[in-house]
């Protein structure tokens, strides 16, 4: 393991959050270490943007292409940016560990970001481990990434990425067979509760709508509100069944890509053991953060989806805020000029979320969902069933920490990212007990698998040897 000197700033995550948060605190002076798994930077919305070709371009649409400015703002900027880095622990003492081209890395930064973003709320259902069947955002990672393009593929679930995807696949010539949705009328009527937002919110709302025209416009069948979805198949998909008013349906699918939203990737503040709350409209967990990011530990802030699934835009206003944040922890402004600055960003922020509450009823994941029973793998690397979770907690297991013990649950090499929701929400039905009673893992670095070899070589070198 090497060690450097240290920076002022460590930022963690190069998306909108990131590259903004990094951007605001070098233009103020700040030393940035800029660090992030992918090769290239742009996180999930922005992935791979500056490699796109022309026809991705014109494949994934203007909000993606709108993302080159945003990315290529960090040539002109004096940031210390490091691609292909997996950052797997984080001290609440600002030191972080991480691997990069198979050698790994000890830095102490005075204060760090987390912005780690969002990932995909897994979608147990029958069949959802069998080969054929994968997220829809993977399937746009492939896109992004590959220019690959999923054939004759059925999409299932909610959410605005569901019908994103659809238009990009519409794009690229290869419209999904079918979109097969859970969201129902009665989610309409609750949404339609939060219409103030939606009036704020309105130019999402063109989007989406326009995005559900163009589908419409392919000819893709839509069905909605569909129940006891199961993917048949057992080496391959061979197709989907499911229920809408009260008739039964079978397609034939090789590729069935699912979605059901995205929640903040908290491997990170949970291992630092930051304050957590549950979002009862999102059902997720989200570490506790003030207005300008600053989370429960004194050197750590917290900026995009990581806190609070709020978007790609409200992600770049809580980059900068915390970057605000950090500048005035790192003695580099004033509490009056952070407070002063961030007037206008939360401000920018406020209208850009607006419209999430009507988008989190109308597109909320339905219990079979949330809560899965019966035979269907929950854990995923240790083949855990819903049933056998229910039977954990009718022997007297009350949070997903117990879950291990009882049967490895969550210890499998994804540190319990795929698990993690469900085992809470079934815990939750099975003891009565909320979700921020019943917990969710308690996780512990390394945060992503890291070899003994990278752990053994310990040297100490000066920063200038290995900074590029
Ligand atoms: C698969 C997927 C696809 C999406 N596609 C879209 C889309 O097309 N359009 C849209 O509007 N929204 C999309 N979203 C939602 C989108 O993620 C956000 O609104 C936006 O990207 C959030 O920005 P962020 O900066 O908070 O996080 P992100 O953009 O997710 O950036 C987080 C970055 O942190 C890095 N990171 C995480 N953990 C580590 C670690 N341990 N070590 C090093 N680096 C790490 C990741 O590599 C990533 O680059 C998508 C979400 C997902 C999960």
């Amino acid at each position: 393991m090497t060690t450097m000197d240290k920076p002022d700033l460590i930022v963690i995550g190069a998306g909108p959050a990131g590259l903004s948060a990094a951007l605001e605190a070098a233009r103020h002076g700040s030393s940035v270490l800029l660090l992030d798994e992918q090769p290239e930077p742009g996180g999930q919305v922005y992935r791979n943007v500056m490699k796109a070709s022309a026809k991705q371009d014109e494949i994934l649409g203007p909000d993606y292409k709108a993302g080159r400015l945003l990315v290529s703002s960090i040539e002109n900027v004096e940031i210390d940016y490091r691609s292909g880095v997996t950052v797997w622990q984080v001290g609440a003492d600002g030191s972080v560990a991480f691997s990069q081209n198979e050698e790994a890395y000890q830095v102490h930064g005075r204060h760090i970001i987390l912005a780690t973003g969002a990932m995909e709320r897994p979608v147990p259902l029958p069949g959802w481990i069998v080969p054929g069947v994968m997220t829809a955002g993977a399937a746009q990672i492939l896109m992004k990434s590959g220019g690959l393009v999923a054939r004759d593929a059925i999409l299932v679930g909610s959410g605005p990425l569901l019908y994103l995807l659809s238009s990009q696949m519409i794009a690229a010539g290869s419209p999904p067979k079918a979109l097969v949705e859970t969201q129902s009328f009665n989610n309409l009527c609750l949404a339609m509760t939060h219409i103030k937002g939606v009036v704020l919110g309105w130019r999402q709302l063109l989007k989406g709508l326009q995005l559900i025209r163009q589908i419409r416009k392919a000819g893709v069948p839509r069905y909605k509100a569909a129940t006891e979805i199961s993917v048949i198949g057992t080496d391959q998909a061979e197709a989907i069944s499911f229920t809408t008013k009260g008739r039964k349906h079978k397609l034939d699918a090789s590729t069935v890509l699912l979605h059901q939203g995205v929640v903040p990737n908290t491997q990170i503040s949970r291992s630092l053991g930051l304050k957590h709350r549950w979002n009862e409209n999102q059902r997720c967990f989200y570490p506790v953060t003030n207005d300008v990011g600053q989370s429960s530990i004194e050197k750590v802030s917290i900026a995009g989806d990581g806190a609070g699934i709020s978007g790609a835009k409200a992600a770049e206003y809580t980059g900068r805020l915390a970057a605000l944040n950090a500048l005035h922890k790192l003695g580099l402004i004033s509490e009056v000029a952070r407070d002063q600055r961030a007037v206008p960003l939360l401000r920018a922020r406020k209208k850009e979320i607006a419209i999430r509450p009507f988008l989190d009823q109308l597109y909320a994941p339905p219990a079979e969902i949330l809560r899965p029973r019966g035979k269907t793998i929950v854990c995923r690397c240790e083949e855990v069933t819903a049933d056998d979770i229910s039977s954990y907690a009718a022997l007297g297991c009350k949070g997903p920490n117990q879950t291990k013990a009882f049967g490895r649950s969550g210890m499998g090499p994804c540190q319990g990212r795929f698990c993690g929701a469900t085992v809470t929400e079934i815990l939750s039905k099975e003891t009565g007990l909320h979700p921020e009673q019943v917990g969710s893992y308690r996780i512990r670095a390394p945060l992503k698998p890291v070899t003994l070899g990278e752990l053994a070589a310990l040297t100490d070198v000066p920063q200038k040897e290995i900074v590029s």
